[in-house]
C-alpha cells in the first residue's frame, strides 16, 4: 500500500484532462449533453474544486456514515419512539419520503452525466461522488420508511409517489425532470447543484433535522443530517462552473439558468419545508418560522454569495420576499382542503395557540387566512365536515403544477393567474415569474400537462372527484385525513374569546 501524502498524487488523479488527437472536442462533448456557451474547452481545465477528497477518505467517510445512521436504526427499532411523535410531525415526515426519497435516486443521473460529460476532468470526479452520494441518499430514504410500512401503509409512497399521477408528484417531477434528469451537464451543474442545493436544501435537511431533534424523532434527524453532509460536498461542483462562465464573459447565460430554476426550487420548498415549519412541527419544538428560516440560511447567505461572484439577485427577488409572507399560508389551507388528494395527513395547525404564534410571526395572519381558518373551525363544530372538502380541482399553475393561490386583498399587486398564449393554445400561471420562465423557453414546457389539462384533455373518465383520485393513485386507505381527526378545533385556551367572534 502505497504511503504517499496526499498532495503528492491528488492532482495527477484527479485533474487527468487532454488533448484529443484523432477526434474533436466537440464529438467528445456534444452540445447537447454538455451546453457549452463557447467558453474555451481548456479554460474549462481550471476547474477547481474547493473541498477535496480522495476516492479512499471518500470509500471510508461514507461506510462511518451509513455505519452510524443504521446503527441509530436498529437501537430504536424496538422502543415505541415513533408511536409518541406527534401526529403533525408524522405528516412532515410522510410528506418528505414521498417528495424526496426518489429524486435522490434519479438526482445520481444528472451527477452521472457531469461525470462523463463535465467539462472539466476534476468536475467529472466530484460528480463520481455525487453519483454515489445520490444513490445512497435514494436507497437509505426507501429503506427507513420501509420499516414504518406496519405503522401506516402511506409511508409506501416513499417508493410509490414518483410512480403515481397524484398532483404533487407531477409539481416534483416537473421540476427535477428539467432540473436534472434530462438536463445538460453545465445546466446541472448551475440548477441542481447551485441553485437547488446550495440554494435550498439547507432548508430541509438543516432545518428539519434541527426541528426532528427537538421533536424526539432520533432516527430521521440523523438520517438527514448524514445526508446533508454529502450534498454540502457535490453541492460545491456549481460554484468553479459558475466562476468559468462569469469569467469568460458569460454572465447573462449564468443569471438565465439560476434564475429559471431558483424560483421553480422556491415553490415547491414552500410548499413541503413551508407546511412542515409553519403548521406541521409541533408549536413547542419550532425552532424557527419558515420565512425566517428562509432570511437566515437562503437569502443572506445567497446574497452574498452573488455579491461576491459578482453576479445579480434573481429580478423577481421582491416578489419571492414578498411571497414569503404568505405563499405557504395559502397553499396550507389549500393542502389541507383538498387532503384527500395528498399522501399524508396534513394537521390543520391552527389551535389558539397556534394562531397567536403565526399572528406573531406573520403579521396580518388572523385577517388574511384566519378568516377561512374561522368559517372551517366553525363547520367542524357544528359536526358539518363534509363542508370543508372539496368538490371540483384547483387551477393549476402551468409552470410550478402547484395550485394556484391568490390574495382576494385588492390593495396587493398579485394578480393571478397570469396568461401567455403559445401555439394557439392558452397557458395559465400563479405568479409573474414563473409566467417568464415559460416565455424564456415555452418550447420545453408547452407540452407538459398539469393535472387540470389532463382533466379537460379526458384522460380521467368519467370526470369525477372520485376518479381524479384514482387517476393520482391514492385509495382511501392512503388518502389524506385531518392529522389530528380535528382536535385543534376544539382546543381552547382559557381566558381567551372563542375563535371566530
Ligand atoms: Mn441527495
Ligand atoms: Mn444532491
Amino acid at each position: 500500500m502505497p504511503k504517499l501524502e496526499r498532495s503528492a498524487y491528488y492532482d495527477l488523479t484527479r485533474d487527468m484532462n487532454w488533448r484529443f488527437k484523432y477526434v474533436r472536442a466537440e464529438e467528445v462533448f456534444p452540445q447537447e449533453m454538455v451546453h457549452n456557451p463557447e467558453v474555451p474547452y481548456e479554460e474549462w481545465w481550471k476547474w477547481d474544486e474547493p473541498y477535496k477528497v480522495t476516492y479512499r477518505e471518500y470509500v471510508y467517510n461514507q461506510s462511518e456514515k451509513d455505519h452510524g445512521v443504521y446503527s441509530v436504526k436498529a437501537a430504536i427499532a424496538r422502543s415505541k419512539l415513533f408511536d409518541a411523535l406527534d401526529n403533525g410531525w408524522k405528516a412532515a415526515l410522510t410528506a418528505h419520503y414521498g417528495a424526496i426519497a426518489l429524486p435522490e435516486y434519479l438526482a445520481s443521473i444528472g451527477e452521472s452525466r457531469m461525470a462523463r460529460f463535465g467539462l472539466g476532468a476534476s468536475w467529472r470526479n466530484m460528480a463520481t461522488y455525487g453519483c454515489l452520494d445520490e444513490t445512497r441518499h435514494g436507497q437509505i430514504q426507501v429503506y427507513f420508511p420501509y420499516g414504518l410500512l406496519d405503522k401506516h401503509p402511506q409511508f409506501d409512497w416513499a417508493h410509490k409517489a414518483f410512480h403515481t399521477n397524484e398532483w404533487g408528484a407531477i409539481a416534483a417531477r416537473s421540476m427535477f425532470d428539467r432540473m436534472f434528469t434530462a438536463n445538460d451537464a453545465l445546466s446541472t451543474a448551475i440548477q441542481l447543484t447551485f441553485t437547488f442545493e446550495t440554494g435550498f436544501t439547507n432548508l430541509q435537511f438543516l432545518g428539519m433535522a434541527a426541528d426532528a431533534m427537538d421533536v424526539g424523532d432520533v432516527e430521521f434527524g440523523a438520517l438527514i443530517s448524514s445526508i446533508q453532509t454529502d450534498e454540502s460536498r457535490h453541492a460545491q461542483i456549481g460554484e468553479p462552473t459558475l466562476r468559468i462562465l462569469l469569467k469568460n464573459g458569460k454572465k447573462k447565460e449564468a443569471q438565465r439558468l439560476v434564475e429559471t430554476m431558483w424560483w421553480r426550487a422556491w415553490h415547491i420548498f414552500a410548499l413541503l419545508t413551508g407546511l412542515s415549519m409553519d403548521y406541521y412541527t409541533p408549536l413547542e419544538h419550532r425552532s424557527m418560522s419558515f420565512k425566517e428560516f428562509m432570511e437566515e440560511w437562503v437569502l443572506r447567505q445567497f446574497l452574498d454569495m452573488f455579491r461576491d461572484l459578482g453576479m445579480d439577485p434573481p429580478w423577481y427577488w421582491d416578489i419571492m420576499r414578498d411571497e414569503m409572507n404568505w405563499y405557504q399560508h395559502g397553499l396550507h389551507l389549500g393542502v389541507w382542503f383538498w387532503r384527500p388528494t395528498v399522501w399524508w395527513n396534513p394537521d390543520g395547525g391552527v389551535s389558539e395557540a397556534e394562531r397567536e404564534w403565526l399572528e406573531e410571526k406573520y403579521p396580518g395572519w388572523n385577517d388574511t387566512f384566519g378568516r377561512y381558518w374561522d368559517v372551517i373551525t366553525e363547520n367542524i363544530r357544528n359536526g358539518q365536515t363534509e363542508k370543508t372538502l372539496p368538490q371540483t380541482l384547483p387551477l393549476v399553475c402551468n409552470m410550478c403544477h402547484i395550485p394556484i393561490v391568490t390574495l382576494s386583498d385588492p390593495k396587493q399587486k398579485h394578480n393571478a393567474p397570469y396568461v401567455s398564449e403559445y401555439n394557439g393554445r392558452r397557458y395559465l400561471f400563479c405568479s409573474e415569474p414563473c409566467k417568464w420562465i415559460f416565455d424564456v423557453e415555452p418550447e420545453k414546457y408547452a407540452g407538459y400537462l398539469s393535472i387540470v389539462d389532463r382533466f379537460l384533455a379526458g384522460h380521467i373518465q368519467p370526470p369525477t372527484l372520485e376518479n381524479v383520485l384514482a387517476y393520482m393513485g391514492l385509495t382511501p386507505d392512503i388518502w389524506g385525513r385531518d392529522a389530528d381527526n380535528y382536535a385543534w378545533a376544539f382546543q381552547k385556551k382559557v381566558d381567551q374569546a372563542a375563535v371566530g367572534n
